[in-house]
């Protein structure tokens, strides 16, 4: 049994903060009574700001996967074409998904280092004279890879190419750590998990919901249940919702929503920039590569790194583990084995990824993957620049 704490420097889930954890630490209510009207009027609309829309937010007792499938079932028919960008690991599954309720996803490949290309969006767009695509949908930060993709510019290729597509996008490991403009980008469907900038346990996620996507959900056909925006709605009205809610997460997210309001959202988007800044200082220092290829594109919630082949990212991460008690992001699909991710956001602070990337510095050289030392030094450097 290790003593101290554990380091989880996954991208996701989080460390939760103690605030957060005391507040979830409260016997459950009465989810019919006045104490949990007050709760719900609470989260309902704390959550509108987190999302930046003045429109509803829509909290499925769900992990995000439920949130991917609720924005697809509210909204479209058997068959609907939808296009989707390959950025990772995460689109992936997400276009999977639509395939197994029916949809027939257009994956538009890409390499998993980069950003989504707004202008092949506007190009397939443009060729579908017909309208045939229904939805253009995103994942706004790749957690596979550590890529932020230009939301506002797939709202513009989509005006350009004058289609009428729903643009849906999942934001459940940048929502709370990079900005994220719901309404000013023109977003349709979001969908935001609570395990990851938003500092909650697993077990929440999220759709927030513009007046064309509400519309698109009166006349969509593929059976839908238990994700049902309207009967979600019409509950949320009395600030009630339709079944049983996960009520003591529900005391944590009230917390978070504070919490990200006292700090401020700039600057919490600017904590986790410096964060991640300081981490590809060290990264580079140490002579290793990260994986995303465009810096425009970085991400500032997590850093996806490349080990040099022949090095199993698995190994160095199992060392890591076994010898420091911390706990780093693993390659996914078909990266599996050749990066290992940090994870840089939520609740956390200087000292917090200094103690992370020693961790690293430290598991590389017992692990022998090759490097230069340094990597630490450099990144103080940065945190103490400003
Ligand atoms: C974590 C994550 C998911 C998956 O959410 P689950 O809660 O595991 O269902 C989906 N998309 C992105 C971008 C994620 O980071």
């Amino acid at each position: 049994m290790a003593s101290g704490r554990h380091f989880l420097q996954i991208p996701g889930p989080t460390n939760v903060p103690d605030r957060i954890l005391r507040a979830i630490d409260a016997p459950t209510i009465d989810h019919r009574g006045p104490a949990f009207r007050d709760l719900a009027g609470a989260v309902l609309e704390g959550s509108k700001a987190i999302f930046q829309t003045s429109g509803p937010v829509v909290i499925f007792p769900a992990s995000g996967t439920g949130a991917w499938e609720a924005a697809l079932v509210n909204t479209l028919s058997a068959g609907d074409r939808v296009v989707m960008f390959e950025t990772g690991h995460f689109a992936t599954l997400w276009r999977d998904l639509a395939e197994r309720l029916g949809l027939a996803p257009e994956f538009i490949e890409d390499d998993w280092r980069g950003p989504v290309d707004a202008g092949a969006i506007e190009a397939r767009l443009a060729e579908d004279r017909a309208h045939e695509i229904k939805a253009v949908c995103v994942v706004h930060n790749e957690t596979s890879t550590g890529v932020a993709s230009d939301i506002a510019a797939v709202r513009r290729a989509i005006d350009a190419a004058g289609h009428p597509a729903l643009l849906m996008v999942d934001t459940i490991s940048s929502l709370g750590s990079i900005d994220y403009r719901h309404e000013e980008w023109g977003v349709d469907v979001t969908v935001g998990g609570s395990q990851k900038g938003l500092m909650l346990p697993p077990g929440l996620s999220f759709n927030a919901v513009s007046e064309k996507a509400l519309r698109a959900s009166e006349t969509s056909g593929l059976p839908c249940a238990y994700w049902d925006w309207r009967g979600m709605l019409g509950a949320n009205a009395q600030n009630m919702f339709p079944y049983t809610p996960a009520t003591n997460l529900l005391f944590g997210l009230r917390e978070a929503i504070e919490m990200l309001q006292e700090e401020g959202l700039a600057n919490v988007f600017a904590r986790h920039d410096r964060h991640a800044a300081a981490t590809r200082a060290a990264v580079q220092a140490w002579g290793l590569e990260v994986l995303c290829r465009e810096p425009t594109a970085y991400s500032s919630s997590l850093t996806a790194v490349l080990l040099p082949d022949g090095h199993d990212a698995d190994a160095f991460r199992a060392a890591t583990l076994e010898r420091f008690d911390m706990s780093l992001g693993n390659g996914l699909g078909r990266l599996a084995g050749k990066v290992f991710r940090i994870g840089h956001l939520g609740d956390f602070n200087d000292l917090m990824l200094m103690g992370t990337l020693a961790g690293v510095e430290m598991g590389l050289g017992l692990a022998g993957v090759p490097r230069q030392s340094g990597g630490v030094a450099r990144a103080m450097d940065v945190l103490t620049a400003d």
